[in-house]
């Protein structure tokens, strides 16, 4: 699924307390976008982190409900109409289509929405039918995001992704014949075996359906996925990482000779196709989160819905949250960089001045962002300090040191 869309795992160590718990702090929140996560999966796949279980379809209907009432009470929060919806998972695809009808009106309803606001749904290539089509464009859903992950059967199977390749072309072609024009589509490099040969194939075949976005993510071996206990007991090997830099590398030419923008590290868009919600993240600006395991983001707080079911079912009409943080300002500067220089046309001269200036780590910090633009993986370009296309592949190791 989509990568950027902040649901997280969570071990339950702690315990939760009602969001309304911070209500003094949050009257000052100013959201423009809403996370919806649903957490139902018809299987858990191999390498996914995401809070995501497979479904017994018992607690679907009290799963929306409680969600609807959570998103009337959360309009507490919202003084301006949002200006993007983001429903990810999990497989939001995966509700029968009377109930995701019911939790996209509901939203609809409960919450202001601004004209032409972006409504994003990740949907499983398997799941979407002709009527899911129609449920999701009628409920005035504009963007799709498409979990392709790979056209190549093994490494599909690799990944324990349990779709047929040929199912992208099928739910591609009822999106649009619904009306819906916003593709996203969503591939994985870099899977074990894997060779340049297969990406290059999986790129063209994306292409084919001419989406206006395309994320594509490298495989990261999550702690505590089965992925990660297969890899740490030698049953999968990482894939070189020469090869990988050469995947990336390809993914760079030809998407551009494609017509891509590249926006952001693992996000290419056609021109204005960019996506919006995520945008509103890497530009570390306000949402709310609803969902068990959904992460929010207002009035200088972060928290974090908790991550099961049923307790998250027992609670509200406020969240029941698990960890809220209000960062300092070495956390807030490191966070402005994380976010800002994802996007490839980075921070502006005069905000990182401003950052730089500030907090007990900000010798460290030049040093770091110094010693990147020597090596060229960052440069100074029209009064803005950005990632080279090379400086892409070694962004994290960069971000990190900026964090
Ligand atoms: S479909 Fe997506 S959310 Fe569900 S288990 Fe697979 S990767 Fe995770």
């Amino acid at each position: 699924m989509e990568p950027v869309h902040l649901a997280q795992a969570d071990s339950g160590a702690t315990a939760s307390r009602p969001l309304s718990d911070w209500l003094p702090q949050l009257r000052a929140a100013r959201p423009a976008g809403a996370y919806v996560h649903v957490p139902f999966c018809f299987h858990k796949c191999h390498y996914c982190d995401f809070y995501s279980f497979v479904d017994t379809k018992d607690r679907q209907d009290a799963y929306v409900e409680r969600l609807l009432a959570e998103a009337r009470t959360m309009a507490e929060l919202v003084h301006e109409p949002l200006q993007t919806l983001f429903v990810g998972g999990g497989t939001p695809t995966l509700l029968a289509d009377d109930r995701l009808r019911r939790l996209l009106g509901g939203l609809r309803e409960a919450l202001p929405w601004a004209d032409g606001a972006e409504w994003t749904v990740e949907a499983n290539p398997e799941t979407v039918t002709a009527a899911k089509a129609q449920a999701l464009a009628s409920c005035g859903v504009n963007r799709v995001s498409m979990g392709a992950q790979s056209f190549q059967p093994e490494l599909l199977r690799q990944l324990e992704r349990h779709h047929e390749p040929a199912s992208v072309a099928r739910a591609m072609g009822l999106l649009r014949n619904a009306g819906i024009e916003r593709l996203n589509i969503d591939l994985i490099f870099a899977i074990p075996t894997s060779t340049l040969a297969q990406w290059q194939d999986d790129l063209a075949q994306a292409l084919k359906f001419a989406p206006d976005h395309l994320s594509c993510y490298g495989l990261v071996y999550e702690p505590g996925t089965p992925l990660r206990a297969r890899l740490e007991a030698g049953g999968v090997e990482r894939l070189d990482e020469e090869l990988e830099a050469s995947m990336v590398e390809h993914t760079v030419d030809t998407l551009a000779a494609a017509g891509y923008h590249h926006y952001e590290i693992s996000n290419w868009a056609k021109p204005g196709q960019e996506c919006r919600h995520n945008i509103l993240y890497w530009q570390n600006g306000e949402w709310i989160a609803l969902g068990p395991s959904a992460s929010g983001h207002a009035a200088g707080l972060r928290w974090k819905n908790v991550a099961l079911l049923q307790e998250w079912l027992d609670g509200g009409p406020w969240p029941p949250v698990r960890s809220v943080e209000s960062l300092d300002e070495d956390g807030r500067i490191g966070e402005a960089f994380l976010m800002g220089l994802r996007l490839l046309d980075g921070m502006e001269a005069q905000r990182v001045r401003e950052l730089l200036a500030r907090g007990s780590r900000a010798a460290q910090r030049q040093a770091a962002l110094d010693a990147a633009v020597a090596r060229g993986d960052m440069m100074w370009t029209d009064g803005r300090l950005r990632f080279s296309e090379r400086g892409v592949l070694t962004s994290d190791s960069v971000l990190r040191d900026l964090l």
